[in-house]
């Protein structure tokens, strides 16, 4: 088995869609970034690359790509998935900690986990998304920016994994 450790931030500024585990929620303000700056899936999809030690999301999409532009990152997870499937691991669980002063995530949770649990290939049980505020201290508590942390565990890929792509 592998584990590995995934972050992100992204700043948060008026006029942009607020994508947070590849769930579009209503918010005055949405994350700033060169894809949908979906601070959840960059940093679950980090995680799996640290676990299989494939790198990072930076090398793999490098933000002066325009084919990266506007990038749904539900496909960039997919293709993480995949990268880490021919890799020989596939996903065992995920957890997942949101730092966001506003808005308030609990009730945007369990759609947040079962998009996770759906782009890893993975039961919601497997899956665990803890949402935090930044006490109104810091960047974070500001609400200029919200952060994510993941952790995913990999064990030997099984056979039929990948196969829908
Ligand atoms: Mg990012």
């Amino acid at each position: 088995m592998r584990v590995g450790l995934g972050h992100d931030t992204h700043r948060l500024v008026d006029g942009r869609p607020l994508i947070l585990g590849g769930v579009r929620i209503d918010h005055p303000r949405g994350l700033y970034g060169h894809s949908d700056a979906d601070v959840v899936l960059h940093a679950v999809a980090d995680a799996l690359l640290g676990a299989a030690a494939l790198g990072d999301i930076g090398e793999h999409y490098p933000d002066t790509d325009p084919r990266w532009k506007g990038l749904d990152s539900g496909r960039l997870l997919a293709e993480v998935v995949e990268l880490v499937a021919r890799a020989g691991w596939s996903p065992i669980n995920c957890d997942v900690t949101i730092h966001a002063q506003a808005p308030k995530l609990v009730s945007h949770k369990p759609l947040i986990r079962a998009n996770v649990a759906r782009l890893l290939g993975l039961d919601a049980t497997s899956v665990n998304i803890k949402a935090k505020t930044g006490e109104d201290v810091g960047p974070i508590g500001r609400a200029e920016a919200i952060a994510c942390e993941a952790i995913v565990l990999l064990g030997p890929a099984v056979a039929a994994h990948g196969a829908s792509h």
